[in-house]
């Protein structure tokens, strides 16, 4: 019978989650989801030295914004609760046990020095990369080095032990990676990694097989990091006897830095001039114990849907011309074999240019809420819903995120502070000004007040002083807003009014009075 697809996230609360981590949670919910099959987060917290406090939250407000949504978690729980390991602990020694039973593990009464020496040993006799593994372990104190009864009489003097993997001296691992193919790795690279630590904590490796069979994983959708541990978590599946169940494995590509220097990481936080986490993040200086506060994408303004769309292209393409998706189409669209195995780099212009695409396709009347929001956070209180819209409709082709609108609206709300140097030195004289007078003057008794009317009147007026609409529109829009460039004059004008229109153009002719003089 074919399995049900139940893929996890499993994060370890160690600080806020980067964007790399958001990227594995949204291809294992997509898989999930295009699948018809389960997603579930699972903490993992058996390294508590460094446990965050606040990280677990963190998490779980980050997929909750992304719109990630979880079938089972630690939050609503389900058929395999608990989801922390923490709250696990108890269930693993039986599986560790099992291992020393069947032969595959064995105990180890090395002390910290004692580790050192060895290391210190094999350091001076120019051994490349000293290891606990099968051929070192025959000189440490362990379960088999030391005669039986030794053995048990230091467990039941409660001698501080771990129990490590006994890991197979010349022997192929391989395995199918659904990015990658076959991944073959030679046992003689990997050591004898701890399983439980002498705390009766179980490492990374144990828990995390035990929990991903306990909780009938069937892939497992992880970044590349971890690669090099997927032979040993393959050895662990053998010697449980797992093997048939075992998940299927794909590693996702890297994330590189924009300029392809090298992996982005945490600590990048804001230096490259954009934030690696999706919502801010205060935390605390590693070295002088401050208060830091790393940006987000919410907070700066990033429309989740499309942080989400850029996420979702970093390593993985349809193969058509198609950029934009909703979350909805991508999990029609998504596909692991479409997954690449090459590092995928950052791009700063690219995010930007998802949020402009998904800001200006809101509909105007959610756009007038951002921009009314800001607005009254400005103190400005007294612009209409109507006015808002109209505003917002024509301005958020300027705008990248839902601030800018307020500050591309600002031309409506103050009359011109200063005007643009150069338009007025070039494109202001005694027969423009005289032309912007008739405008303005005619302007307020006009009953259309639409943009296509007052562009009709201004042509009418520039056309009957033998003049052509293009000598004026420049100097026209710099008395109006001040500036050289900006959206649709006539649109201005109509939303600004007819009245108010004209008495920017009349203060402009008297403050531009000296440039009419010759
Ligand atoms: N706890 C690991 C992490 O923090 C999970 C790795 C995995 O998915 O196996 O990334």
């Amino acid at each position: 019978m074919e399995r049900e697809v139940r893929v996890r996230f499993a994060p370890s609360p160690t600080g806020p989650l980067h964007i790399g981590g958001v990227r594995t949670a949204l291809y294992n919910y997509l898989f999930a989801r295009k699948m018809g099959g389960k997603m579930l987060l699972r903490i993992e917290d058996t390294d508590q030295n460094r446990f965050v406090p606040g990280a677990e939250d963190y998490i779980r407000q980050s997929l909750e914004w992304c719109g990630i949504v979880l079938d089972e978690s630690p939050w609503n729980e389900g058929p395999h609760a608990p989801y922390r390991q923490s709250e696990r602990k108890p269930m693993y020694m039986q599986y560790a046990l099992q291992l020393v039973e069947s032969g595959h593990a064995y105990y180890a009464f090395d002390t910290p020095e004692e580790l050192d020496a060895m290391r210190a040993r094999l350091t001076a006799a120019k051994v490349p990369n000293p290891q606990y593994n099968a051929i070192t372990r025959a000189q440490m104190r362990n379960s088999l080095t030391l005669p039986e009864d030794e053995v048990k009489q230091l467990l039941d003097a409660g001698t501080a032990y771990v129990i490590r993997l006994k890991v197979p001296r010349k022997e192929e691992v391989r395995f199918n990676d659904m990015i990658r193919g076959w991944v073959v790795v030679h046992s003689s690279s990997i050591d004898d990694k701890v399983l439980m630590k002498s705390d009766g904590m179980p490492t990374y490796h144990l828990a995390n097989i035990v929990d991903d069979h306990l909780m009938e994983i069937t892939h497992v959708i992880r970044g590349e990091e971890w690669l090099p541990s997927a032979p040993l978590h393959v050895l662990l599946y053998r010697y449980f006897g797992w093997e048939s169940t075992m998940p299927q494995f794909a590693h996702l590509p890297l994330l590189l830095k924009p300029d392809g220097t090298g992996k982005l990481s945490k600590r990048d936080g804001d230096r490259l001039g954009f934030p690696v986490f999706p919502l801010e993040w205060h935390g605390t200086d590693a070295e002088t114990g401050e208060p830091t506060v790393s940006s987000g994408y919410r907070e700066s303004g990033y429309l989740p849907d499309a942080f989400i769309n850029f996420l979702a292209f970093l390593g993985w393409n349809p193969g058509s011309q198609q950029e934009l998706f909703s979350m909805d189409e991508l999990i029609q669209e998504f596909s692991i074999e479409r997954v690449s195995k090459s590092p995928a780099r950052f791009d700063q212009n690219k995010v930007r240019w998802y949020n402009e695409q998904y800001l200006r396709a809101k509909p105007d009347g959610e756009l007038a809420g951002y921009l009314l929001e800001s607005l009254q956070a400005q103190g400005q209180t007294d612009v209409s819903t109507e006015k808002a819209e109209q505003i917002a409709a024509l301005v958020k082709e300027r705008a990248t995120f839902p601030a800018d609108l307020a500050r591309e609206a600002q031309l409506f709300f103050q009359r011109p502070g200063s005007y643009d140097e150069q338009v007025v030195s070039k494109k202001w004289n005694a027969q423009v000004a005289g032309a912007l007078a008739a405008f303005a003057q005619q302007l307020p008794a006009a009953t259309d007040t639409s943009p296509d009317a007052i562009k009709a009147l201004l042509t009418q007026v520039v056309e009957g002083l033998g003049m052509k609409l293009g000598q004026v529109l420049q100097a026209l829009r710099v008395a109006v807003t001040g500036a050289a460039a900006g959206p649709d004059l006539m649109a201005i004008m109509s939303i600004l009014g007819v009245q108010e229109t004209a008495e920017r153009i009349n203060v402009a002719l008297e403050q531009l009075n000296s440039y009419t003089a010759a």
